[in-house]
């Protein structure tokens, strides 16, 4: 068994989903590399050390480039604000660490490009976190996709609606600026919709018509006691078609109220149909047509031991996996990939192919036409 060290930049949600998952590796994997928590840091000193007391860190700073440069780190997870990516998984990748980078990749096309360059320019592995294809339920779906259980895929719909921001008087945040997030509900929440579309239908979108709309234009900034301006999406909605094909249509609201993870998607074939819904996420529903149409009717597949992943969390089917064990096998696919130099996916160039898409829907949405992705 051998160690890595790793060291956690931001300590939100995601720093803490990334912690977690460093902790809990081994016991639940048992075998592979075993992460070793090193330092973790945070915008300030005081934040920093409580947030290494609360993770389980030794050691804290509140200057990511002290995590960067640590010797002793060879593995940065990236927990940041959107726009700060860039500059963090550059700086590691030039010093040779492998990087765990939150979605979306950055805040800009031009960012996530240096950041692809960094990556091809060295030998160490990424990952970006669209972790709702690390789950047990969807890659089974994938395996019967390309069993041929639902025929020749047809069509792939899917939404991803939250009411995160559905309250139009919740203050502002770095969220709804395009300086610092980009887009909106597009590199939000639509990038892991972009995420899963490639990934069931094994093929890339290449061709998108967009539309946009701002439902809350103006927000309270409690931090600089003014209103100020909302400038990107609430809402986000797509026609795609894929490389091999395959058409269909995708949105994303961050606006819906009701909708705590409404991120549902569809995939239809010529002899079947698969439907998940995240708010279910230890199930598919699966219809493939009968002999008599009398018994036809979708049936449930509970994710079990004999799925990806499951067997390492729990040995009896229907027991469930949380957002918090998909982020561990998030991380064990990293962890896999660097210990047998392998490859992984999506790492910083599939990531970018996706950052790709989704700036064409915000163009082809902002010019009113269907827009090509080469
Ligand atoms: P958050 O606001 O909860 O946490 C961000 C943390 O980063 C805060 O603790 C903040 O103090 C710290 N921070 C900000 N700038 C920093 C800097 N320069 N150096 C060190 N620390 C800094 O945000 P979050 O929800 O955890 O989102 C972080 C990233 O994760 C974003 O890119 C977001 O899009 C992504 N995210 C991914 C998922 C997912 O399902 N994979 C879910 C939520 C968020």
């Amino acid at each position: 068994m051998k160690n890595i060290g790793v060291g956690v930049i931001g300590t939100g949600f995601m720093g803490k989903a990334h912690s977690i998952a460093y902790s809990g590796s081994a016991s639940v994997f048992g075998t592979g590399l075993r992460p070793k928590l090193e330092i973790v840091c945070d915008l300030s000193p005081e934040r920093a050390s409580q947030r290494a007391t609360d993770l389980g860190f030794s050691r804290y700073t509140a200057n990511w480039q002290e995590v960067v440069y640590d010797p002793n780190v060879k593995l940065v997870s990236v927990c940041t604000p959107n726009d700060t990516h860039a500059e963090i998984a550059i700086a590691a990748l030039n010093e040779g660490k492998h990087v765990w980078c939150e979605k979306p990749m950055s805040s800009s096309l031009s960012d996530s490009k240096k950041m692809l360059d960094a990556f091809k320019d060295g030998t160490a592995k990424t990952i970006i976190g669209y972790n709702y294809t690390k789950n047990p339920a969807v890659i089974h779906a994938r395996e019967l996709i390309k069993n041929d259980t639902i025929g020749r895929v047809a069509a792939f719909f899917c939404r991803y609606d939250v009411d995160n921001e559905a309250d139009g008087k919740k203050t502002w945040s770095w969220r709804m600026s395009r300086k610092a997030s980009g887009t909106g509900a597009n590199g939000d929440i639509l990038s892991h919709v972009i995420s899963v579309a490639h990934y069931l239908v094994d093929s890339e979108i290449c061709r998108v018509a967009g539309d946009i709309n701002i439902v809350h234009t103006e927000r309270y900034d409690e931090k600089e006691k003014k209103i100020k301006k909302v400038d990107n999406d609430d809402i986000i909605s797509a026609l795609i078609h894929f490389k091999n094909g395959v058409k269909g249509h995708i949105g994303a609201s961050r606006v819906s109220w009701g909708k705590k993870c409404g991120f549902t998607w569809e995939i239809h074939g010529t002899k079947g149909t698969i439907c998940f819904d995240q708010e279910r996420l230890n199930e598919l529903k699966v219809f493939t047509r009968q002999e008599q149409s009398s018994t036809d009717g979708f049936r449930t597949i509970l994710t079990g031991p004999e799925h990806p992943f499951y067997a390492s969390f729990l040995p009896n089917g229907g027991h469930s996996l949380g957002f918090m064990d998909v982020k561990m096998c998030e991380l064990q696919t990293l962890l896999f990939a660097i210990e047998h130099d392998t490859s992984t996916w999506p790492d910083f160039t599939a990531g970018y192919y996706i950052e790709k898409v989704m700036e064409a829907i915000d163009f082809s949405a902002t010019e009113g036409s269907w827009k090509s992705i080469s």
